[in-house]
């Protein structure tokens, strides 16, 4: 059975650049081992990620990620069964941020800045649809 998650958080205010990649890196090497796919996005020290994979593999690691001390503030914005992956092609893809342009963020609320804290997780799942189906996203494999 395939789930899909998506959750939102505040990084502390130590992550940089750095522990970004470090953070990607991670993922890369330990999410194909456990079937997982996905996408991670980080503006103005807010994390959104979406993790795609069986029930169990997606449970386990997204409380592994809730407990990190890196962020706080996780919260839950969409859980679903899927019938199919949306990011087959990423271990863990990175939304380029540079491609976020203002009009697409006031598409979906009232400023335009990414926080998914103000608006509902299904603006937030609609807003991470387009930026794929725009290619806004890097670090195939
Ligand atoms: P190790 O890397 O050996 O780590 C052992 C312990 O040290 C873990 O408890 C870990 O949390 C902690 N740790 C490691 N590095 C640091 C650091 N620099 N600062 C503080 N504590 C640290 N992991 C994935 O596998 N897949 C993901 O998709 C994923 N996404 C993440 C998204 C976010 C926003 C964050 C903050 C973390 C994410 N992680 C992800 C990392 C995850 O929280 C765990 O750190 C990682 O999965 C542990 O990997 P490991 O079992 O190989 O242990």
């Amino acid at each position: 059975m395939l789930v899909r998650l998506m959750y939102a958080s505040r990084a502390v205010p130590a992550v940089d650049q750095d522990e970004l990649v470090a953070i990607l890196k991670k993922s890369k090497a330990n999410n194909p081992k456990a079937g997982i796919t996905g996408v991670l996005c980080f503006s103005e020290g807010i994390f959104i990620q979406v993790l795609e994979g069986g029930r169990d593999a997606v449970n386990r690691l997204y409380n592994r990620i809730a407990a990190d001390a890196r962020h706080g503030d996780v919260v839950l914005l969409n859980y679903e069964e899927i019938a199919e992956r949306r990011f087959a092609g990423w271990s863990m893809g990175q939304v380029n941020m540079s491609r976020l342009n203002p009009a697409l963020l006031l598409r979906y609320s009232e400023c335009a800045r990414l926080d998914p804290y103000s608006v509902s997780g299904r603006v937030t799942a609609a807003l991470f649809d387009e930026l794929v189906a725009t290619a806004a996203v890097i670090g195939q494999g």
